[in-house]
């Protein structure tokens, strides 16, 4: 039998989002965000073509994530976001992000005592409410330029709503960022890059783009905006064409085919009963897949081209899909589509995210990271 579901990855649509990102933000630096193995997508054959591609930096989450990385071979300046440990930081010659001084100190004493020279990028909270420095910004900053081994390569800060249709929050953030700079500068304090945006500011606020941007979703060839079913249409720009490509497809199998009478009952809780003569699915995708049980009667799939819905409570490895509607064409080990196309249907992330009253981006990383991978270029 074949287990579980397949992502395809098509890697031509990551070369087309990311050349959309750099259009869009006007050639400044392009910090990728592979975070979360590639947001499902796998960090290491993404990450590869993004740098063919001309992605400046790389950025994950964790040490963990970038020393993957470096052992498949990539040398690109890496960025993690959320864990400055030392030791691996300068094992793997990463670049951490540092959210306050007594992290900062403690680095520096790690570059003094191995004579290493180490770059960071300074977080501040201007209004995200997570990380970064948030109460005498520029003091701090200061003190940790002045430490011993530790070298300033940017400065940055996050959204905490970006994709809202309502900018406001969104600019009172970029006028303290701004504000920062101006600070910073008129104490003698001159750091190359500050950069705050991501996905949804590339596109819908250009003066948040600084020196360099951090795009994550929209390189997997989803607009942050979907999600939020916002009206908001991208900043105009003569050289924009915003058609963001997605780039996973995810796929499985069906495993069996039953036909079974009017009134038979379908997976745990009987929460379906047929209500005629039936030819029942059994297709090899579960909640252990990232296939949640909140799709449990509640999404369709494609097969032969057509919406197919599921019947009863999504299980762990498995799932029913109900077929009578084209029984007289489908077989066993058809293709089933979970997000994709076939034919003239297509099932976009975000219509999974809105079943599940979630966000593509949380779609993404659970089927993707579960599921086998395949590339195409
Ligand atoms: C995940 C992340 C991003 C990318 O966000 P998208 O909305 O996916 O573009 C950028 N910056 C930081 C700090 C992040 O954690």
């Amino acid at each position: 039998m074949n287990r579980g579901a397949v992502a395809e990855i098509d890697l031509s649509a990551i070369s087309s989002n990311l050349k959309s990102a750099k259009k869009m933000a006007q050639n400044k630096d392009i910090i990728a965000v592979v975070k979360a193995d590639a947001y499902g997508h796998g960090s290491v054959e993404v990450s590869k073509r993004l740098i063919k591609d001309g992605a400046d930096f790389l950025s994950v989450a964790f040490c963990e994530e970038a020393k993957e990385l470096r052992n498949a071979g990539i040398e690109i300046p890496l960025i993690v976001l959320f864990d400055p440990d030392p030791a691996d930081i300068i094992k793997y010659n990463l670049i951490p992000v540092i959210s306050d001084l007594k992290t900062a100190m403690a680095l520096s004493k790690e570059a003094e005592k191995r004579h290493k020279e180490i770059k960071i990028h300074i977080k501040v909270d201007t209004g995200m409410g997570r990380l970064g420095i948030i109460d005498d910004v520029a003091k701090n900053i200061l003190e940790i330029a002045n430490l011993r081994g530790i070298m300033i390569d940017g400065i940055m800060s996050h959204f905490s709503e970006s994709d809202s249709e309502d900018s406001t929050f969104s600019h009172y953030q970029i006028a303290r960022f701004n504000n920062l700079k101006k600070e910073l500068s008129a104490i003698g304090l001159n750091v190359k890059r500050f950069h705050m945006a991501n996905s949804a500011a590339i596109i819908s606020l250009p003066e948040s783009h600084f020196d360099a941007v951090r795009p994550g979703l929209m390189i997997y060839g989803i607009s942050p905006f979907e999600d939020s079913c916002s009206t908001i249409t991208p900043a105009k720009c003569s050289c924009w064409d915003f058609s963001l490509i997605p780039a996973m497809s995810l796929k499985t199998r069906l495993v069996v085919l039953r036909k079974v009478p009017y009134g038979t009952p379908i997976s745990y809780g009987k929460t379906f009963v047929t209500k005629r003569e039936s030819l029942i699915g059994v297709i090899s995708i579960g909640y252990a897949d990232g296939f949640c049980r909140l799709f449990s009667n509640n999404a369709d799939v494609l097969v032969r081209g057509k919406r197919i819905p599921v019947v009863g409570k999504v299980c762990m490895d498995l799932t029913m899909i109900d077929l009578t509607e084209i029984q007289d064409v489908v077989s066993h080990n058809d293709e089933v589509i979970i997000i994709g196309k076939q034919g003239s249907e297509t099932i976009k992330a975000v219509e999974l995210a809105q079943r599940a009253n979630t966000i593509s981006y949380e779609i993404l990383t659970s089927l993707g990271r579960m599921a086998k991978k395949s590339y195409k270029n």
